[in-house]
């Protein structure tokens, strides 16, 4: 069993798993300090969008960290910082005009609450409710995890978690019914990760229920936050999940592929309402909220490299193409032995595989891992849901390569 003084995030040390020394990293690939080459099937838990080691974005990073590396970001500005409010501002919706920027998706997602209860409380109103999807992840700090779904990942420290309203997940429309008696009790927001439950088990749902539980929250007044960390940046085949579903949310919160996957980065963008909210001649009402890298400028620059490549360069053809060749996996897994409600959205393919404890502590899961892992590819199955959402440079010959090994894991 290899000791060692790290103790890594979601990983059980007491399993004696080895640990590979990842030691380059380019493409699509990994590479281990024993030269074995290891295809990303998971885009390194959902970051990496164009690619590992983007030389436009490597070169923006080296810029950044030799002018400007790190500014306090309250009272002061930088370009780079500016350069991501205004590619942000060409590329979504006008109603998401204010930009605040924190460092991760957790993080995102704690200012998104913020700002709802700050928003309630400068109009006079005792509203501080939050809305969830059953199912749902939303990060692993304590707030988030209070809206995010209870399990064994987070019970011991359920006495902390708050009190939140659970409407049923999307699959029909009486959870439509279910969110709209629950918004007459006027709770101050919904959230919800648009079109795919991530964590939740790449559980999808129809734009059409997306729409209508935006419709029922602007129709009681229910602030409506969209999670975009996992589904934003192309990975449902749109820059946003919200856009297919003609939804433009009080609050959309980014992070993950906000810098190409190369640097921590988040933003929450909110309405001109819940800026105004907070805007005024009085110190008391200002949005308290800071950490001491907000809006670092080599993560920014990285940002603004990221959004200047979605403005030159055929990304979203990228993805219809990846899109394509996950689409003809998913027909064929469909036919494997034990797979299950094989399914994709954009560049993520899932399906189940039969299992007789099935959740997040199968078995099946750690054993297909390690046997893609000995063929090369990294996945990272939650429990016994397998799933791949590859880099947007991902070639057929690595797909594949990941879905041969796959099958190969199922199948043994
Ligand atoms: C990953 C994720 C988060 C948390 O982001 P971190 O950067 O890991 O804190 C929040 N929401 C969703 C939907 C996610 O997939």
């Amino acid at each position: 069993m290899t000791r060692t003084r790290i103790w890594h995030p979601f990983t059980q040390h007491g399993l004696g798993e080895p640990i590979p020394n990842i030691v380059r990293t380019g493409g699509a690939y990994l590479w281990t300090d024993r030269g074995e080459r290891l295809i990303d099937a998971i885009s390194s838990w959902w970051v990496t969008t164009h690619g590992h080691a983007h030389p436009r974005i490597a070169a923006a990073i080296a810029e950044a960290a030799a002018t400007t590396d790190q500014i306090i970001f309250a009272g002061y500005t930088h370009p780079q910082a500016e350069a991501v409010a205004d590619g942000l501002a060409a590329l979504f919706p006008p109603d998401l005009a204010h930009v605040f920027f924190s460092d991760s998706g957790s993080t995102a997602v704690e200012v998104a609450l913020k700002m709802v209860l700050g928003f309630w409380a400068a109009r006079g109103e005792a509203r501080h409710r939050i809305l969830v999807l059953e199912g749902s992840y939303h990060g692993d700090t304590i707030g988030a995890m209070s809206i995010g779904a209870r399990g064994v990942f987070n019970a011991p420290y359920a006495p902390l978690l708050f009190d939140v309203g659970t409407v049923p997940f999307p699959g029909n429309d009486d959870a439509l019914d279910a969110l709209e008696a629950a918004c007459r009790e006027r709770p101050a927001a919904l959230i919800v990760e648009p079109l795919v439950l991530g964590a939740g088990g790449m559980r999808m749902y129809a734009p059409e229920r997306l729409a209508a539980m935006a419709a029922i929250c602007a129709r009681h007044g229910v602030l409506f936050i969209a999670d975009e960390v996992m589904t934003g940046w192309g990975r449902t085949g749109t820059l946003t999940a919200c856009e297919q579903a003609g939804v433009v949310s009080d609050i959309m919160c980014l992070s993950k592929g906000l810098t190409g996957g190369s640097l921590p980065l988040a933003v929450t963008l909110a309405s001109e309402a819940i800026y105004d909210a907070h805007y005024s001649p009085d110190r008391a009402r200002m949005f308290f909220h800071s950490s001491s890298y907000t809006a670092n400028p080599i993560a920014c620059a990285a940002a603004a490299a990221n959004l200047a490549i979605w403005r030159e360069e055929p990304v979203l053809e990228r993805i219809a193409s990846v899109a394509a060749m996950q689409g003809d996996w998913i027909d064929r897994a469909a036919r494997w032995p034990g797979v299950v409600n094989a399914r994709g959205l954009g560049t993520i393919a899932a399906f189940e595989v039969e299992d007789a404890r099935p959740g997040y502590l199968s078995t099946l899961g750690p054993s297909i891992k390690a046997a893609c892992a000995a063929a090369g590819v990294l996945l990272r199955p939650l429990g016994n849901t397998v799933y791949v959402m590859p880099p947007y440079c991902v070639t057929a010959d690595d797909l594949a390569q990941v879905y041969g090994a796959i099958e190969a894991a199922i199948t043994a």
